[in-house]
């Protein structure tokens, strides 16, 4: 099947890496929080083998690979499931 606008994609954020520098929450707001104690939170994310993971809209991959190749600790995944 042809992958369109509205199909989903996956994103993965391995949360207890994180060291708060905001580029995520800034690039993808849609996806992606600060918390009070100054970290990212995948919005919606399910504890998954160490990561959190979130469907996204494949719509958004553009800007999630932004976040994905943005993060300075290499924490965030996109991919198809
Ligand atoms: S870009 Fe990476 S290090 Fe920066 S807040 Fe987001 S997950 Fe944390």
């Amino acid at each position: 099947m042809r992958a369109t606008n509205q199909s989903k994609c996956v994103i993965r954020h391995k949360a207890d890496e994180c060291i708060g520098c905001c580029l995520c929450a800034e690039t993808i707001p849609d996806y992606f929080e600060m918390n009070q104690d100054g970290l990212a939170v995948l919005k919606g994310g399910l504890s998954e083998h160490g990561f959190f993971r979130a469907n996204a809209l494949s719509l958004d991959r553009e800007e999630i690979l932004q976040a994905v190749e943005g993060c300075p600790v290499d924490i965030i995944r996109l991919s198809d499931s």
